[in-house]
């Protein structure tokens, strides 16, 4: 089924009769070359990218519950490449390129809104931080654009800027940033793959891994055992419990991570506003509601649902940004459980283990991530060569000196 004006504006016509299912509802075939553990963005992303840019033909994606249960349909849909550091950047900046070229690639409307993110600084100091920052990403072939506090009041009057504390000096202009609606991505790429020929499989939990002469060779799920020459796993917040059945300790710790949408408002925030003083971030989405989140909630969980102090907390990094906020009605809330690295960089790597390979550690931004993930974790397990952009997120870079702390935090998950 492919999507055009045309078809719209039939089935419009015809009563919506005509739509077929996404992707197929396949059942587990015996052995597959390669299957990948998480139906997630990440998973499906990898799933697409092995079957149109390597020829790999028999894959199959299990997901132990529902096509957009994960955190690819929890997040605050934000898309960015300012990062810092080289180890990143680069990843992050193939990653938004491949954003804006997705929809024309799979043939699914994602809303990918290029509308800008926009970092607020608050001090001689920050802005000196995120000029740094600018020109880095500049030096990488990314726009960024270095705001003052007239500048920022023009599209934002409403924001606090003779806050007493925080008052608003500037901000940190991506305008290639902005977000993409979250669920309509793991949606696209699915039915992508799916044409594909991939096996997407919902309700199979895998259970275990099977290790034979030191080498994975397949998976047992609550559906029955199926082989594969190659497992990847893409599990996001449940990664260290599930690699631990195949005898692998991650450098990641599971935290929830929270988001609230307000009431529906007429349009009021045109872009994606982060505060630089405290953790949060803002934006409005195309049906009003006001779309936000702070911090992690700080403890270990794997529940999907969070607490009601950092609530308080995210909500007082909103007023002392901008008071109006008040006004609005929080209207839905819900968690979403990171996998959260120690330097706050992900991993897209072998394993000891041969056959058995391993992305993760996105902490709360790997949303953005999505398709230079699935771009450069297929490359990985079709060619067992680290894709150039990502090459620097190895398991064992604690070992070698090779850290990526973006934020300068050190050995601290929970601070990332
Ligand atoms: C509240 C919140 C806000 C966020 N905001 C942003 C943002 O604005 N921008 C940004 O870039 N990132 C953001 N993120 C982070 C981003 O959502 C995640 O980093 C990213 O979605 C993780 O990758 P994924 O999509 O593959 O994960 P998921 O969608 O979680 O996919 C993993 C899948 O693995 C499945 N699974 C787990 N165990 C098994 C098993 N044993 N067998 C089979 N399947 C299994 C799960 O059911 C799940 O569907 C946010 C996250 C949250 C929770």
């Amino acid at each position: 089924m492919g999507f055009s004006g045309f078809k719209v504006i039939k089935e419009a016509l015809t009563g919506h009769r005509g739509w077929q299912p996404l992707w197929r509802d396949a059942a587990p075939k015996p052995q597959y070359d390669v299957i990948i553990v998480g139906g997630g963005g990440h998973g499906l992303a990898t799933a697409y990218y092995l079957a149109k840019h390597h020829g790999v033909k028999n894959i199959a994606v299990l997901e132990k519950g529902w096509i957009g249960g994960g955190n690819v349909g929890r997040n605050t849909t934000i898309v960015r490449s300012n990062y810092l550091l080289d180890g990143n950047q680069p990843f992050y900046e193939l990653s938004l390129r491949l954003w804006e070229g997705l929809e024309q690639d799979i043939n699914f409307n994602a809303m990918v809104s290029q509308r800008g993110v926009l970092n607020l600084y608050h001090s001689d100091a920050q802005r000196d931080a995120y000029r740094r920052r600018g020109n880095a990403m500049r030096m990488h072939g990314t726009d960024s654009e270095l705001l003052d506090a007239e500048q920022v009041r023009e599209m934002y009057p409403f924001l606090n800027f003779e806050h007493a504390r925080f008052p608003i000096r500037g901000g940190l202009l991506q305008r290639r940033g902005g977000t993409v609606r979250h669920d309509a991505v793991a949606w696209g790429y699915a039915r992508a793959a799916d044409r594909l020929g991939v096996d997407i499989i919902q309700n199979c939990e895998v259970e275990d891994f099977r290790i034979e002469q030191g080498a994975v060779v397949g998976v047992q799920t609550n559906r029955g055992y199926i082989g594969a020459s190659k497992v990847g796993v893409a599990v996001a917040g449940h990664s260290s419990h599930v690699m631990r059945k195949a005898g692998i300790e991650l450098p990641i710790e599971s935290h929830v991570l929270q988001a609230f949408v307000s009431e529906g408002l007429k349009p009021v925030i045109p872009g994606v506003i982060t505060f630089g003083a405290g953790h949060f971030y803002l934006s409005q989405s195309d049906k009003g509601g006001l779309v936000f989140g702070g911090d992690i909630d700080g403890y270990n969980s794997y529940a999907s649902r969070g607490n009601l102090p950092v609530l308080e907390d995210v909500c007082e990094g909103g007023m002392a940004l901008m008071p109006m906020l008040g006004r609005a009605r929080l209207l839905r809330m819900w968690g979403g459980v990171m996998d959260m690295s120690m330097d706050g960089s992900p991993y897209i790597d072998r394993t000891g283990l041969p056959g058995l390979f391993f992305n993760g550690g996105w902490c709360y931004g790997g949303f953005k991530a999505t398709p230079a993930s699935g771009w450069c974790f297929a490359h990985l397990l079709a060619t067992g060569q680290s894709h150039p952009t990502a090459a620097a997120y190895r398991l064992d870079r604690f070992q070698s000196g090779g850290m990526i702390d973006e934020k300068g935090q050190g050995a601290q998950p929970n601070l990332h």
